[in-house]
């Protein structure tokens, strides 16, 4: 057999031969992601229209009859007879479409053009959703060609079935791409090898790859429809799990940590250490750790705990383990400013001991970070604490036991491979610890977070009370200021936050000008600071220390106190332009007062102007929960966007939709965790394909070069 064509799989889109695709429709195709025929092949139809294929008009009519009222999708052909404009309420065209068998109403609304191009005594075909009005058929806004003369006929759907509608764009139409898809679709199936077994797949009722595609484009009904796109979502998630688990085998057979003690008088000096009791929910949390810890299983944990739930301590706990050994530990936050709070939290919890920490950013000078880098690898340091600097620069340990990531959502996924490959012998790594006080939703932690074991902190530190939380219009400024001044008047400190470090015409306040503004009005008497994240460590390091001291009554911030800061004084946080913020970036804002004994406040000022504002601001005003709120903000921005999902360089799916497939996926995560059991390294010669698009699909991401 001799193929006419040359397409594969990558061929260019703009090489697809007979799918009328220049220079324009090419880049069309790629602003949609379409590079070449396989990305063709996956770029799956939205939905269907049902198809009855060319009828009689007498047949029409009556499968319309028949369809208990739901319009039916109908292709009709014959001569028109009449053609007639109507104006007034609701302006359309009408014209009589007649054949052998009847006679079919075909109405247009809002296209005066139309007139100029039907007239009586030209043969079309009409397609379109068709509905009865007592004993006449009507077609509504039918898309038609001219058949007048046979070589106009170059239409193809007169078959039955379901017409698929993709996805486009502009300058793209569906039936663009349902050209460039039939383009394809023989040459570049009867090329497709399946990667799963036939056995495999006949247990599991999954059809053939290149049956699943034709299914998914060409579907005979909709059940073929469902099949098809079943088998594709599944291989999705199949590959991304097989991924997690090769990663996950990796780091439990072939990598180890150091093996950590743990007793009772390990125990005893560590509490010792906390100037409070650890809650329930810290203990539990703390005996996983513990668990892992005990053992040369590196350790992979995510510790989720809402705002203001105490991760902290269980962080410390975790790295003291790890000193009490003569191990190092290191912990690293998000911004500049969160390390030195943990720094200073830290250093004066081990003030008497002979713990020796450091602190290590961006900002330090080139000779003051050599020193560091060289007692990390003499060993000299305990306790790192730092930035991204941690990760970027050549830092090695001597024997790095224990890694915290603080903020985890601030990273991604990616970064928390990068702490590990930084002591010397590639198969010795840290525990692992990530905490985030964004809650992960089951569907993501069983997908991209799948080799993550998770702990939850429940509960709080006792004595907090809940935060009230008010919506003021911009108009009520003036009274919100009123009471601050008379609660620092008292002895009270507040946030006050903004979206801008400097004025710009975009509209938002801004840290520089509020700051003026509230020094020469409402908070004249008082000591009013600014912290943002263009000071120097120096002004920033003095402004909090004396925040903290309480020297300083109202603090102008952007969102770089957004996580972590913790100063238990401040009861009072004003955002302005609070529909600006994003819901988790509220949440996380107000989790910073509510940290002591006296009732907190946090005034939301905002006009909002779109539904999805408001949305927001409700949510905020409603409920504390953070839960509930990454719920509502999963709802709302959808899961790309949380959870350092987007920055971890794993490709969001293409036919799976989560959470609808959530049984597929257990499906997936089950088979993957035997198959990879059976054989790990997928060695097999039946697993070269599987193997192959594996590698493609994920070893970049999933830093799988080295292990599969
Ligand atoms: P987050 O989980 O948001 O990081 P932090 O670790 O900053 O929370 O803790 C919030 C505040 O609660 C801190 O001031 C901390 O000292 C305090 N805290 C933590 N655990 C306890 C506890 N068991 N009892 C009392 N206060 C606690
Ligand atoms: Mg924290």
């Amino acid at each position: 057999m001799t193929t006419s064509t040359d397409i594969t799989l990558t061929t260019a889109i703009e090489d697809i031969p007979n799918a009328g695709i220049g220079p324009v429709r090419a880049a069309a195709f790629r602003r949609l992601g379409i590079r070449c025929a396989a990305d063709l092949l996956l770029h799956l139809p939205s939905r269907y229209e049902i198809r009855h294929g060319r009828q009689t008009i007498a047949d029409a009519s009556n499968l319309v009859g028949q369809a208990h009222g739901a319009q039916a999708n109908l292709t009709v052909e014959g001569e028109i007879a009449v053609v007639r404009p109507h104006h007034g309420r609701r302006p359309r065209m009408e014209a009589t479409l007649m054949d052998e068998t009847g006679t079919v109403l075909l109405t247009w609304f809002n296209a005066p053009w139309m007139k100029d191009k039907l007239h009586p005594g030209m043969r079309i075909r009409a397609t379109g959703k068709a509905k009865r009005h007592g004993d006449y058929l009507q077609i509504t806004n039918a898309q038609w060609v001219d058949i007048t003369s046979a070589d106009n006929d170059t239409s193809s759907s007169d078959h039955a079935g379901l017409q698929p509608l993709y996805p486009a764009g502009d300058k793209l139409t569906s039936r663009d791409v349902d050209r460039a898809v039939s383009a394809v679709l023989d040459d570049v199936l009867a090329q497709l090898d399946d990667h799963l077994p036939a056995e495999y797949r006949n247990e599991r009722a999954l059809p053939e790859l290149r049956d699943a595609y034709r299914m998914v484009h060409r579907p005979a009904d909709e059940d073929a429809f469902a099949a098809g796109r079943r088998r594709l979502a599944f291989d999705e998630l199949l590959l991304l799990q097989l991924a997690v688990m090769i990663k996950r085998r990796h780091r439990c057979s072939e990598l180890v940590a150091p093996q950590l003690k743990h007793d009772t008088t390990i125990e005893k000096r560590i509490r010792a250490r906390f100037p409070f009791k650890l809650t329930r929910g810290q203990k539990a949390v703390v005996a996983d750790i513990i668990e892992d810890l005990t053992t040369t299983v590196p350790m992979n944990r995510l510790l989720q705990g809402d705002v203001g739930s105490g991760k902290t301590a269980v962080a410390v706990y975790a790295m003291l383990m790890a000193v009490a050994q003569d191990q190092q530990a290191g912990l690293m936050a998000p911004t500049e400013l969160l390390a030195e709070q943990h720094f200073t939290t830290v250093t004066e919890m081990l003030a008497d001991s002979q713990v020796r920490i450091e602190l290590l950013t961006g900002s330090l000078k080139a000779s003051q970070r050599r020193r560091i880098h060289k007692s990390l690898e003499s060993g000299d340091i305990d306790i790192v604490i730092g930035t991204h600097a941690l990760l970027t620069e050549s830092v090695s340990f001597k024997s790095l036991a224990v890694a915290v990531i603080d903020e985890q959502h601030r990273f991604g996924v990616h970064q928390r491979a990068a702490v590990r490959t930084r002591s010397g012998d590639e198969s010795i790594v840290p525990h692992t610890l990530v905490m985030t006080a964004t809650p992960i939703p089951r569907t993501l932690s069983l997908s991209i977070f799948g080799d993550l074991d998770i702990s939850t902190i429940r509960g709080m530190p006792p004595g907090r009370q809940p935060v009230i939380t008010k919506l003021v219009s911009s108009q009520q400024a003036a009274q919100v200021y009123e009471f601050v001044r008379q609660r620092l008047n008292v002895g009270e400190q507040a946030y006050i936050v903004v979206p801008a470090v400097e004025s710009s015409k975009a509209g938002l306040k801004s840290v520089e000008d509020h700051v003026a503004e509230l020094r020469n009005g409402p908070l004249g008497n008082m000591t009013v600071e600014a912290v943002h994240g263009r000071l120097d460590r120096e002004s920033r390091d003095d402004i909090m220390t004396r925040f903290r001291a309480g020297d300083i009554d109202a603090l102008v911030a952007t969102t770089v106190i957004e996580v972590g800061v913790d100063v238990s004084n401040a009861c009072i946080m004003v955002i302005e332009q609070a529909d600006r913020f994003g819901l988790a970036q509220l949440h996380q804002l107000r989790g910073r007062v509510g940290r002591g004994a006296n009732q907190s406040l946090c005034t939301l000022i905002a006009d909002p102007t779109t539904d999805d504002a408001r949305a927001r601001l409700q949510t905020i005003v409603e409920t504390d929960d953070g839960f509930k709120i990454a719920e509502k903000d999963l709802e709302l921005r959808g899961p790309g966007e949380l959870f350092g999902a987007r920055q971890s360089g794993i490709a969001p799916f293409r036919v799976a939709k989560l959470p609808d497939d959530l049984e597929l996926l257990q499906m997936a995560r089950r088979d993957a965790q035997q198959w990879i059991e059976q054989s790990p390294h997928l060695a097999e010669s039946q697993e070269v394909l599987l193997r192959k698009r594996l590698l493609k699909a994920h070893g970049k991401a999933f830093g799988l070069g080295d292990v599969a």
